[in-house]
């Protein structure tokens, strides 16, 4: 049924870069055939699923939305991809999102952009607006995304579904291409919050690939998702993240949103977290840093698209043309500024200083948690805005993740829920929730309790 529903709609939506039906239904009768010799099955087994392409699958491409990767199979699978594939999900293929992870809209995949199912004319949100999209298509139940500054969150409030950013080191980056190594982190989409937990319980967890992964058991979030609970949960509303520049009707769906917290027996009060003012400024200097170190590696010799190699061009001309023809202007531009920015004698005025401004970031955190369970604030200031609106206009673009860079920068737990549609336009608007590292169940609670 959802490989029909992708053939249906897909034309259109754009949310899939790479789909294997046949694999998929093989793989959904090894588990009705398990299921009919009687063998135990995991909870998700058999319920199809979509992999952010950012992720590697062996059999299937890895492209991070990006030409310099066009044609490349990777040669072992994430650890993510080998917890859904050991717990029988069915995997339908990769999702669509903005190069190498970087964006708001998906507008920057090079493969075309995906767009949003509430209204085609407008952005699902990025930089996993594929794995969004899908979801509030009907084309996957569950799909997974990865969030290094709201690629989860930002597109899930923007599409009406659920998305869930783990506690740093609360899932596994081994097999996820790298954007920024110190903010990335893989979570799950999925429409309900129930849905949403299932799936953090399959691939959560401790792994020995990666050196960052918290040894330590995956919180209680099915447990968190099916109570709902929230009497005496102490919740405070950031004050820094909301009022002038936020669209009114996100505003009033948010306030409404809160009340009903309230009413439902949470403690809300306002916390103020000054340092959050400077979180975009920090982020969009240790991201390219990072992210212009870690796409080193696409010299044109190790992975995907090679240019020039043609006997006329030395080795560093044909990695000079791979590299123009590969990346796109985002990328570029992100590149040059990382490099700038870790270049010696300016390392210390702005890698150095937003690294200060990461600090009190992460104090502001800490001093916040010590009166208040999880913090609240609309996910994001706008809703969808229409295609190709920002893409001119990169600094619009940065501002949609003013409200979800904190968390990254602190390694918080993280996530974005629907609460309703805005009265302006009648599009949906997320609320997010943050909680201290490994309290991620809070986050559920919360969420259930505004489904
Ligand atoms: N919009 C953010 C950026 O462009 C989000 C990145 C992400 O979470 N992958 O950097």
């Amino acid at each position: 049924a959802h490989l029909d529903r992708i053939a249906a709609v897909d034309t259109e939506v754009h949310a899939f870069l790479h789909v294997d039906g046949e694999r998929a239904l093989e793989a959904a009768r090894a588990v009705d055939a398990k299921v009919a010799a009687g063998e135990p099955v995991g909870p998700l087994a058999g319920v199809p699923l979509g992999l952010k392409d950012v992720l590697t699958m062996q059999g299937a491409p890895t492209t991070c939305g990006s030409r310099i990767l066009q044609g490349w199979y990777p040669p072992y699978d994430a650890t993510v991809t080998t917890r859904l594939l050991q717990a029988g999900l069915v995997v339908l293929g990769k999702t669509n999102m903005d190069e190498f992870a970087m964006g708001s809209s998906t507008e920057n995949s090079a493969y075309g952009p995906t767009r949003n199912p509430w209204d085609t004319s407008r952005i699902p949100g990025g930089s996993g607006g594929g794995s969004s999209a899908a979801l509030a298509a009907f084309e996957a139940p569950l799909t997974i995304g990865t969030d290094t500054g709201g690629s989860i969150r930002q597109p899930a409030a923007v599409t009406g579904t659920v998305g869930v950013k783990p506690t740093y080191g609360g899932t596994s980056r081994y097999g996820l291409v790298a954007l920024a190594s110190s903010l990335d982190q893989p979570g799950p989409c999925a429409r309900t919050v129930l849905d949403a937990a299932l799936l953090h319980q399959v691939i959560g967890g401790h792994d020995p690939r990666d050196s960052t992964s918290i040894d330590a058991p995956v919180p209680d979030v099915v447990a968190a998702a099916r109570s709902g609970d929230v009497r005496g949960l102490r919740v405070g509303v950031v004050r820094e993240l909301g009022g002038e520049g936020y669209q009114p009707g996100v505003t009033q769906r948010f306030t409404e949103a809160v009340e009903l917290l309230s009413s439902l027996g949470a403690e809300v009060v306002e916390v103020s977290c000054p340092s959050f003012e400077q979180a975009l400024a920090a982020y969009y200097l240790i991201l390219p840093s990072e992210a212009s170190s870690n796409l080193a590696k696409f010299d044109a010799m190790r992975f995907g698209l090679r240019v020039g190699d043609d006997g006329s061009h030395s080795a560093e001309e044909v990695m000079n043309l791979t590299r123009e023809a590969g990346f796109g202007d985002e990328v570029k531009r992100r590149i040059i500024i990382g490099t700038y920015a870790l270049s010696s004698g300016y390392y210390d005025a702005y890698y150095g200083s937003a690294q200060k401004v990461r600090t009190l970031i992460v104090r502001d955190f800490q001093a916040a948690f010590e009166t208040v369970d999880v913090l609240v604030s609309p996910t994001t200031p706008t809703t969808a805005w229409p295609l190709g609106e920002r893409v001119d206009d990169p600094l619009a673009m940065y501002a949609a993740d003013l409200c979800t860079i904190p968390s990254n920068l602190a390694g918080n737990a993280s996530a974005s829920f629907p609460v309703g549609l805005s009265p302006e336009d009648g599009l949906p608007v997320g609320l997010q929730v943050m909680a201290p590292p490994m309290a991620d169940d809070r986050l559920y609670l919360v969420g259930a309790a505004l489904e």
